[in-house]
């Protein structure tokens, strides 16, 4: 189990004397200690490695030679995912099938974003008062990434290979929470043949990565997490060197269900898909809005698929458990004390209170009909818990679906596909899904309208923003 710092292809101990403990949400029990936790020298060492594969060996890798690397890379990810999900799985109480999946997103990222490598065209511009003009792109440099734990490994692929398909290079840093199975990725990076400092992986809490926020040796930042922190990240960099800043939020995402829809699929989405991760998803959709007519059916044949979910809580390498323990016992304080406001705040349809007496297990819960102004309803709970509130006309919908703060995703479900595509034209989110719920592809833009976020990953966007962009004007009378 690698715990140091990689740094400049090297697993280094951390110069702050500094490290931390990871246990397991199961039981309690220590997965892990001396997790080397990175500070200011530790930042600045993976900084200078990061600025010297910039203009140095990295520099001079042509698009399909860092391809190469790239597909070399998600090759072997593939290839030890079964050996690497465990450490996530153990740290987090993931389900090892849920990180396996995590996993798999991220060789997919690599796979995808190594398409983009020589597909960067730039533009040019007839002679205007004999000026001649060329528009290119070009890598921003050494950029940064921070993450959240409930999906690391996704989040690691997602920045990175966007980054450094474009020639940038990288310093990631995962949630405290979760550093085991991003630190094993160190091995395969070195394996896949990349140059030293082209990716660095280090550790630490919030310390952490305000140094990356706050460095003048970065040039960009993207950053995974809550919009507290992420609001934080933004200032740090503002006031520093005002690096380029991405923030992938938090979300309290709306679903509507018309009258309609096909029932049996809106189930499925508001059970098995809600539930995934143990409802510890930004873009769950924990405020949902059924159509009165079909409300009362609908709200009894989810509690029982609740219910039936509640069966398959258990241990997080059993590969029959669905939903595994809430991440700590942070986490889990959190949102026994939301199920416990909620009380006084809605009708509680079912679950409530904690899966058994160990662990930081939690019970599938529903809350019907919360009062306007319920935290349960506002607020991001992170948690398998899930508000219904019923409505009577499509109007009347979109605005409670658009009354929040955030914006990150949202779905919407009618066999009518005037309806679907109206209803998604007037949603305010990053991401609608007609029929469906929890979609993503590498293929297209990911990210929150409000303060769900600001820019986005995946697709071209997400290559586009690790790229500056240069016009060169050609005096033609010269
Ligand atoms: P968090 O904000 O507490 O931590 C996220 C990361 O930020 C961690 O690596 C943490 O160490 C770091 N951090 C904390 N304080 C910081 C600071 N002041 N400066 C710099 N870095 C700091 O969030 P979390 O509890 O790990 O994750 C849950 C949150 O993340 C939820 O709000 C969830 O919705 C959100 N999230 C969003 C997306 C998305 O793509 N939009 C995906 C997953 C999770």
């Amino acid at each position: 189990m690698q715990t140091q710092l990689f740094i400049n292809n090297e697993y280094v101990d951390a110069k702050s004397g500094e490290t931390l403990s990871v246990y397991n949400p199961h039981d309690e029990s220590l997965v892990a200690e001396n997790v080397q936790v990175a500070g200011q020298a530790d930042v600045d060492a993976a900084v200078a490695a990061a600025k010297a594969a910039f203009k140095g060996p990295w520099s001079k890798l042509t698009g399909p030679e860092r391809s190469k690397l790239m597909l070399k890379f998600a090759d072997l990810l593939d290839k030890h995912a079964t050996e690497i999900a465990p450490l996530e799985s153990k740290a987090t109480g993931q389900p090892v099938q849920v990180t396996m999946m995590l996993l798999g997103m991220t060789s997919s990222a690599f796979r995808y974003y190594a398409g983009w490598t020589d597909k960067i065209a730039g533009e040019q511009y007839p002679v205007v008062d004999g000026n001649y003009k060329i528009v290119q792109h070009e890598p921003i440099g050494v950029c940064a990434g921070i993450g959240a734990w409930n999906a690391s490994p996704a989040f690691f692929g997602f920045k990175i290979a966007a980054a450094v398909a474009v020639g940038c290079t990288f310093i990631y840093k995962g949630s405290e929470k979760s550093p085991l199975a991003l630190l094993a990725l160190g091995d395969l990076v070195k394996e896949a043949g990349f140059p030293p400092g082209v990716i660095n992986i280090i550790s630490g809490d919030g310390r952490a990565g305000s140094m990356l926020a706050s460095h003048m040796g970065i040039n960009k930042i993207s950053f995974t997490g809550s919009v507290f922190a992420g609001k934080k990240v933004q200032e740090l960099a503002a006031k520093s060197n005002l690096k380029r800043v991405v923030l992938e939020l938090g979300g309290k995402s709306p679903s509507i269900i018309f009258d309609d829809a096909d029932i049996e699929n809106a189930l499925v989405h508001h059970s098995q898909n809600f539930l995934f991760n143990t409802g510890q998803a930004c873009i769950a959709a924990s405020r949902t809005f059924v159509h009165e007519s079909i409300a009362p059916k609908f709200v009894e044949a989810l509690k029982a698929r609740f219910e039936q979910f509640a069966h398959t809580i258990g241990a997080p390498d059993d590969p029959k458990t669905f939903l595994g323990p809430l991440v700590d016992g942070k986490q889990f304080e959190r949102v026994m004390n939301f199920m416990e406001i909620g009380k006084g705040e809605a009708e509680l349809v079912t679950g409530g209170g904690r899966h058994g007496t160990s662990g930081f297990y939690v019970e599938p819960t529903i809350f019907l009909n919360p009062k306007d102004d319920a935290r349960i309803y506002r607020e991001e709970i992170f948690g398998p818990v899930i508000t219904i509130r019923t409505f009577k006309t499509e109007e009347e919908a979109i605005e409670m679906a658009n009354d929040t703060e955030y914006g990150l995703s949202a779905c919407v479900f009618t066999t009518s596909v005037s309806r679907a595509l109206r209803v998604a034209g007037k949603i305010e989110s990053g991401m609608v899904n007609i029929n469906s719920s929890q979609t993503f592809g590498m293929d297209a833009s990911f990210g929150g309208y409000k303060q769900s976020g600001q820019g986005r990953e995946g697709g071209r966007e997400g290559v586009m923003s690790y790229l500056e962009t240069k016009t060169i004007s050609i005096n033609m009378n010269v």
